[in-house]
């Protein structure tokens, strides 16, 4: 008897409050097993067109709601999301190759807080006013919503990234289309199967799946959308801002990193190596955020490396579904190649891999050895100018170097085109905060890592991206602001 090939799912776009097939369809593949599982519409400029007159007619109801009105229904969207977190943290593994216990634990709850949290700072605004008594004046600002936001996320933390654009965007009343990455699709389109129920009126929330070449610049280029909130990497962001250039369109984008880790010798080791080990290798070090220099004050920099190294190799490799893996998939066969390149430019360039790609055995169950898997890496005696220290890698690879001084490693660190987010390890509280005010980076965590208030703007400088995310920001970034002067 033959065997049946377990049907592939398909998904659809997500227009006007309906899911509609799309003409042509792409593979998306499980990292963990190397197989298609799923196939996404292959959008271009007619579906983004369709979205885009979708969420133009929603909009003068939805921006007329009032902000608790709005923030009932994202709480309500919340609470469906809640209810199935466990399907969708199956599905975000699947999808993106992410263990299940980070999906369950990370990505999913998050994504059920960004609603829960614009839709309770969104009634916690309040406008300016001045008061010119001389003149007989007084000036207030209004603010309103600004109209379509084109919203589009990457692979790495899939659902987390979308919703934190989706929620704050839906907060302030804009209507929105959303192109997800075409490798991660699936949680966007289960969280559209949601809409209804939540009380989102159709066309407040579309959303169209296909590729960043044909969806993704539709969408960017379409005159009907003022404001795109980008999130991905760095190459990515400079196309979008050439092609959104001539629509004069407000741009938001969060990008690349090349994130250092400070470590002087009085830091708190025991502290310091499961962070620094959690922020170089957490989901895969497929995280914006995550740590690939680490710079070691001389005197602690063997036993730092020793017991760093030992604990890496306890890092478990396995099958994303299983609850005791730490590391999961790269998100797919070309990306694991590329980060595998570094290892071996680093060896060429005479650096010593100290343990993982090259090093130690991977061994992996019989269903996944066609996944794209990686052991965590650590490189030593690597130079500063060599590109596993300037490029962004995004895997699980991360270089620890040595320094002597304050200064030196201030000016280490800010030597690269990146400054998303940097971690400072000491007990002197005056260096942690000097350090901090001349790390060139949006974020800096002392004595921890990834401890997020999203009340407080998120973002990066250089390279890293332009403008800022979080409750004021991303109500400015999401709203148009109108000064008023009145005379009596
Ligand atoms: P990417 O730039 O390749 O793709 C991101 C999104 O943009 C995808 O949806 C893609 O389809 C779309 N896209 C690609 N080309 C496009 C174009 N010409 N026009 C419009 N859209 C286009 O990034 P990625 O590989 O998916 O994600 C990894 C990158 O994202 C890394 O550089 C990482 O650092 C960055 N990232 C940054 C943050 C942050 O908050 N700063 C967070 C997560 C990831």
């Amino acid at each position: 008897m033959m065997a049946h090939s377990k049907a592939l799912l398909v998904l659809e776009n997500f227009i006007g409050g309906k899911f509609v097939p799309c003409s042509s369809y792409i593979d998306s593949y499980n990292p963990s097993t190397g197989d298609v599982y799923c196939r996404v519409p292959d959008s271009g400029e007619e579906e983004i067109d369709a979205a885009v007159k979708a969420a133009k007619a929603a909009f003068p109801i939805w921006s007329s709601k009032s902000p608790l009105e709005r923030s009932q229904i994202l709480n309500k969207l919340a609470d469906l999301i809640e209810h199935d977190l466990e399907a969708f943290a199956q599905a975000e593994s699947k999808d993106q190759g992410k263990t299940i216990t980070f999906a369950r634990t990370v990505d999913i709850p998050r994504a059920v807080y960004n609603f829960r949290f614009f839709a309770s700072s969104i009634l916690h605004h309040t406008t300016e006013c001045t008061e010119m008594a001389s003149l007989g004046c007084v000036h207030y600002t209004s603010r309103a919503p600004v109209g379509v936001a084109g919203l589009i996320s990457p692979w790495n933390l899939p659902l987390y990234l979308l919703t934190w654009k989706i929620a704050p965007a839906i907060a302030c009343g804009n209507t929105v289309v959303a192109k997800p990455s075409e490798m991660t699709s699936v949680t966007a389109w289960m969280m559209c199967g949601l809409l209804e129920k939540a009380g989102v009126p159709h066309g407040v929330v579309n959303v169209v799946f296909g590729t960043g070449s044909k969806a993704g610049e539709a969408l960017v280029c379409h005159p009907d959308v003022p404001l795109i909130s980008f999130t991905g990497s760095t190459l990515t962001a400079q196309r979008i801002t050439e092609k959104s250039a001539p629509h004069c369109k407000r741009l938001s984008l969060e990008l690349g990193g090349k994130n250092p880790a400070i470590i002087f010798d009085d830091a708190d080791l025991s502290q310091c190596i499961p962070t620094t080990l959690r922020s170089s290798f957490a989901n895969q070090g497929e995280i914006c955020l995550c740590t690939s220099r680490i710079f070691v004050q001389r005197g602690i920099c063997s036993e730092f490396l020793k017991r760093f190294v030992a604990e890496a190799k306890k890092w478990k490799v396995g099958n994303p579904s299983d609850p005791t893996a730490d590391v999961g998939a790269l998100i797919s066969k070309e990306h694991l190649e590329k980060v595998r390149s570094y290892v071996k430019k680093a060896r060429a360039e005479g650096a010593r891999v100290l343990c993982g790609e090259g090093v130690d055995a991977l061994t992996l169950p019989t269903g996944n050895q066609k996944g794209y898997f990686m052991l965590p890496t650590v490189i030593a005696e690597v130079k500063d100018e060599s590109c596993c220290m300037q490029e962004e890698i995004f895997g699980p690879v991360t270089c620890v170097v040595e320094f002597d001084t304050e200064e030196e490693v201030i000016e280490r660190a800010n030597s690269v085109k990146y400054g998303l987010a940097a971690t400072v390890w000491s007990s002197n509280v005056g260096r942690v905060h000097r350090v901090a005010q001349k790390l060139q980076s949006g974020l800096v965590w002392t004595n921890c890592w990834l401890i997020r208030d999203l009340n407080l703007p998120f973002g990066g400088m250089k390279a890293s991206g332009i403008g800022r995310e979080g409750a004021k920001d991303s109500y400015e970034f999401f709203t148009e602001v109108k000064t008023i002067t009145i005379k009596h």
